[in-house]
């Protein structure tokens, strides 16, 4: 492996502590990097998509991403809150594996507070996982307590989901014939397009499921009753999904939610 490898690196945990230091006091447009957490799920994605899958979304995004802005990525937060049954199908599928919100806020907000204690004062939470967002929130706003009683000052944390920046221009590429609606696009036609296009391997293209949408009340009930509803795991159709979506997706997002994140710090984008 070349010497200068360390200094290109994205990868926080490829990284020795004395280049990442490096990095951090080098700086990038007068501040630290900006470093990204992806943050995801093991969660049931229908019987053609691998659990990882909101996970892996958030950090193939990222590692493109922070190549454009000359930041790092920070090991996949891999787990999540809870499923829920009108985004992912919910918690009791096989497979699934979550924190209960205490824990998961707990776990992000010490991640916060120790990139910042290091320096890495510009944060990024990279969502690929709904039901993580308000505890991502929360996480932010316990960090920044923590950081001021500690006397570290100046920390920005950006919150986003990676499917941000998906306009309408990309909404009638992937739906030609009309999303149904983002709730139930759960291991249907935008991430089966994704992954066919990122990691075609971990896709069972003979097993894509095509069924009518999932159909739930206009309530929550706990405890859920898994009886009460009945899909593959994916939330609606997955048939309208291709790797030929799948790439331009990718190619739109990356540079879209680099230009997006460099902005949020204030910072120019190539
Ligand atoms: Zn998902
Ligand atoms: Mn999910």
């Amino acid at each position: 492996m070349s010497a200068t490898t360390s200094t290109t690196s994205t990868r926080m945990d490829h990284m020795t502590w004395e280049d990442l230091d490096a990095r951090v006091k080098t700086g990038v447009q007068g501040g630290p990097p900006i470093v990204i957490l992806p943050t995801g799920a093991l969660e049931q994605h229908g019987p053609h998509l691998p659990l990882g899958t909101d996970a892996m979304m958030p950090t193939m995004l990222a590692e493109r991403v922070a190549a454009k802005i000359d930041g790092l990525v920070a090991p996949t937060l891999s787990y999540g809150y809870k499923s829920q049954p009108k985004s992912g199908g919910g918690n009791h599928m096989p497979g699934c594996a979550a924190l209960d919100g205490n824990t998961y806020t707990l776990m992000v907000r010490d991640l916060i507070c120790d990139f910042a204690r290091h320096g890495l004062t510009r944060i990024v939470l990279f969502d690929g996982h709904m039901e993580n967002q308000m505890f991502l929130t929360e996480a932010s706003d316990l960090a920044l307590r923590m950081l001021k009683a500690e006397g570290i000052e100046g920390t920005r944390i950006v919150k986003l989901g990676y499917w941000i920046m998906i306009d309408e221009p990309l909404e009638e590429m992937l739906f030609p014939e009309g999303l149904i609606s983002w709730e139930l696009e759960h291991a249907a036609v935008m991430e089966t397009s994704a992954m066919m296009y990122l990691a075609p391997d971990l896709v069972r293209a003979d097993k894509i499921p095509d069924h009518p949408p999932a159909e739930f009340p206009p309530y929550d009930v706990y405890p859920f009753d898994p009886h009460s509803v009945c899909h593959s795991g994916a939330l609606s159709s997955a048939a309208g999904a291709s790797p030929e979506k799948g790439k331009a997706l990718v190619e739109a997002l990356v540079p879209s939610l680099a230009r997006q994140i460099a902005g949020a710090f204030g910072m120019e984008c190539a």
